[in-house]
């Protein structure tokens, strides 16, 4: 009897060990926010990137990350874009990745429905590119590369303030030459940017300036002085934001140009502040709240701040 006994409590001790490793293995895996990242066609490398973009998300343990890529450019086939069907609302956040041709309706429909349903939205660098016949996208973004023709624009002057050009004033969207330039937190109370440096050296990069769209209900999170002599504007264009839509949140970072065939030790997309934007904007736009640290080694007012 007593040797039964011994058997029977190993046993069901065994089975209970083995459920609750489960339990909390479906717990962790239902606490990842799932990402969709969308690519296909960019003028950048997206086909490195995207794997790299992946990768910091998921090394932070929070996200479980997928790609769906676009027909390339030019598809003759008129089956590709029909087979073009992510189903967004599978995933908490949609990260995009894309900069080419226009979606077709029904992944247009689908993707408004998901942000309106409360899906988050982080785009990267030239995901603000495409679809200027998108209405609703462009609404959802606020400030996109487009001709001064196409909309408002947003500075912000000496003071802090932010100031409006009206559509048709000021430049078109363009970029001078690329060089390292220090990003000023706007917003250091938000989830996103908060602890961050008032003000951090980002390596050499693209600066984006004369973005132009509706600029509705935008909240400005971080701006970078546009040089005139590096071929900008002589003001502070926005460079991190976002903006409500339905019941999701849509986030944007112009930081992150990566060029075909750049070397890897010289992608912008190592800056460690861009990680964090990268990491927690999506965590945030997911969730509404950031648990994502920031690296330990964020850069300075001085120094760049670079990771594998
Ligand atoms: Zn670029």
């Amino acid at each position: 009897m007593k040797l039964r006994c011994w058997v029977c409590c190993l046993v069901s001790g065994a089975i209970a060990l083995v459920l609750l490793a489960m339990m909390a293995g479906s717990s962790s895996a239902a606490d990842k926010i799932d990402v969709l990242i969308v690519d296909g066609q960019n003028n950048h490398d997206f086909e490195r990137t995207t794997p790299y973009l992946k990768k910091i998300l998921e090394e932070t343990g929070r996200f479980r990350a997928f790609v769906v890529t676009t027909p390339p450019p030019g598809a003759t086939d008129p089956g590709a874009w029909k087979g073009f069907r992510p189903q967004f609302s599978d995933y908490d956040v949609v990260l995009s990745n894309y900069n080419g041709e226009t979606w077709p309706e029904h992944a247009r429909t689908a993707f408004e429905e998901f942000v309106q349903n409360g899906g988050g939205v982080l785009n990267v660098h030239a995901a603000n590119n495409p679809f200027g016949d998108w209405p609703v996208w462009n609404d959802m973004i606020g400030l996109a590369w487009r001709d001064k023709g196409f909309g408002d624009r947003i500075t912000f002057d000496a003071a802090g303030k932010q100031v409006r050009t009206l559509k048709g004033e000021g430049p078109d969207s363009s970029h001078g030459a690329q060089h390292p330039y220090a990003v000023i937190t706007r917003d250091r109370e938000h989830p996103i940017t908060k602890g961050m440096p008032a003000e951090w050296m980002h390596p050499t990069d693209e600066l984006y300036h004369g973005q132009r769209g509706p600029a509705k209900n935008m909240h400005i999170l971080a701006t970078a002085y546009s040089s005139k002599e590096s071929g900008g504007t002589g003001e502070n264009e926005p460079m991190v934001w976002w903006i409500p839509s339905g019941k999701g949140r849509v986030v944007t970072t112009l930081l992150g140009h990566v060029g075909r065939d750049q070397d890897p030790s010289t992608w912008s997309m190592r800056c460690a502040g861009f990680h964090a934007i990268v990491t927690r904007g999506t965590e945030w736009a997911a969730t509404g709240e950031v648990t994502i640290p920031l690296p330990k080694d964020m850069p300075t007012a001085q120094q760049v701040s670079l990771l594998p």
